[in-house]
């Protein structure tokens, strides 16, 4: 079988990042390998994101770029998948002619076929192109071949165990493009996971919409929480570090709460969304719950392991955010002090609730607005980063850094360390002193162990 370029780029969420890495397994039995390099590929796939309009114009902007590329190479198959071309379809087929194939997140289980389809549709007629954005009955995870690990030496791994989302908040589109809840069974789930045991994973990054909303059914039938789940996967001898993302506040349960507090390979690093920091905002975000809802979850969660770290998104500039709500999100983000957090600017998302309210923020103010909130987050992430400094944190080497000799890692905070270390060091989790703190990653030195191995 000849060998076939396969370019696929994922904006985005981890969610699209899982999808990507699927597409990738499902083409490579085709003979598709993976190029980072969209010119010249046989196959480009851009795997979209719709929850904000920079990263939609981006596909726009992204796409005339591979044009001539297409236009070089006539047999190219020009794919848009994910969130926007579930969203917007026919428009990317007009505003982008050449594009081939349109499909959204819950068809791409089916996309050797579609290149088939294709391929007999364009012998017919070169302009062919294929639009698939349905919401099938059957689940694509009952279609997808096992999965590889994510990263460069693989030793992480996503598994995606729910997805979809039936919470509706007023800004957001999850719940149009990604359709409504699912949580995949328990058996499946564990079978994944056991696959890449087997391969070398030992960092398993448990992924969904709204992942501590899961409620997976085992094979007698009883519903597991996720708790449950992290309970179970943490005797899975292999299995060293345990993560999930993206929770809600609404969803935090008793089980998640003590698999916080005694299981260890819980990684002590929380990722809560709350948006905003101002009652009458969240309400009209739809977000069901308050401020103090929220402040009381996180201090459960100090109570229950003290060392534990948040992250959080936020959104500046909801329709009919004043300042004095602006006010209460960094007041909000002074009393949590998050270790790290997204944060943007509002945007409209046509067909949500909030894209027809009264009273949009102008745009100066939301940039000016954004300016403060992030100016107070970096200064949070770079005193959590920090206060390690002289101390000792296990690290995840994952890659090579760009100097010679330079590895790169993650702690249990996820923060990257660059460290000084033999690239067979990849892979393995290792005591490091932190030597210095920027906001964006920290300095260590390998703490030598007694028979010296991490120096050989
Ligand atoms: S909980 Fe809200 S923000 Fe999160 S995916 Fe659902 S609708 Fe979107």
């Amino acid at each position: 079988m000849s060998v076939k370029k396969l370019f696929i780029k994922s904006y985005g969420c981890q969610m699209n990042v899982y999808d990507s890495n699927r597409m990738t397994d499902l083409l490579r039995p085709l003979g598709y390998e993976t190029t980072d390099l969209a010119e010249g590929a046989d196959i480009v796939i851009l795997n979209t994101c719709h929850i904000r309009e920079k990263a939609e114009d981006k596909v726009y902007s992204d796409l005339g770029r591979i044009k001539p590329f297409k236009a070089a190479k006539s047999d190219m198959i020009l794919a848009v998948a994910g969130c926007s071309a579930q969203a917007l379809g026919d428009e990317i087929l007009r505003q982008a002619p050449y594009v081939d194939m349109i499909f959204g997140p819950q068809t791409y289980h089916q996309l050797p076929e579609m290149i088939a389809k294709l391929s007999r549709a364009k012998s017919k007629d070169p302009r062919a192109t294929i639009l698939n954005v349905d919401f099938p009955e059957e689940s694509k995870f009952d279609h997808l071949p096992d999965p590889t690990p994510t990263n460069a030496d693989g030793s992480s791994a996503f598994v995606s165990i729910q997805e979809g989302c039936d919470k509706f908040c007023t800004f957001c589109v999850v719940p149009y493009t990604r359709g409504a809840e699912y949580s995949r069974p328990v058996e499946k789930i564990i079978q994944e996971i056991k696959a890449l045991l087997s391969r070398g994973i030992k960092e398993i990054t448990l992924l969904g919409q709204n992942v501590n909303a899961f409620h997976g059914l085992d094979s007698n039938s009883k519903e597991w929480n996720l708790g449950k789940l992290i309970k179970h996967i943490a005797d899975f001898q292999e299995l060293e570090r345990i993560r999930y993302t993206t929770s809600h506040p609404n969803d935090m349960h008793d089980d998640l709460y003590e698999a916080h507090h005694r299981v260890s390979k819980l990684m002590p690093h929380l990722h809560l969304p709350v948006q905003v920091g101002s009652d009458s905002i969240l309400k009209a975000m739809n977000r069901k719950h308050t401020c103090d809802d929220y402040l009381k979850i996180i201090d459960k969660m100090k109570s229950l392991r003290p060392e534990i770290a948040f992250s959080s998104d936020f959104i500046v500039g909801f329709p009919g955010e004043s300042e004095k709500d602006f006010q209460e999100t960094l007041k909000l983000i002074e009393n949590v002090k998050y270790a790290q957090a997204y944060s943007f600017k509002y945007s409209i998302r046509p067909g949500t609730p909030a894209g027809a309210m009264e009273y949009q923020v102008p745009e100066e103010v939301k940039n000016e607005r954004l300016y403060r909130l992030q100016d107070l987050l970096n200064t949070q992430q770079l005193e959590f980063n920090k206060s390690f400094v002289g101390k000792t944190l296990d690290v995840l080497f994952e890659r090579d850094g760009k100097h010679e000799g330079q590895l790169i890692g993650k702690t249990q905070y996820l923060q990257s360390v660059y460290v000084d270390g033999k690239k067979r060091l990849k892979g393995s989790i290792l005591e490091t002193k932190i030597i210095d703190a920027k906001q964006n990653g920290l300095a260590g030195e390998l703490i030598l162990v007694q028979d010296g191995t991490q120096d050989q």
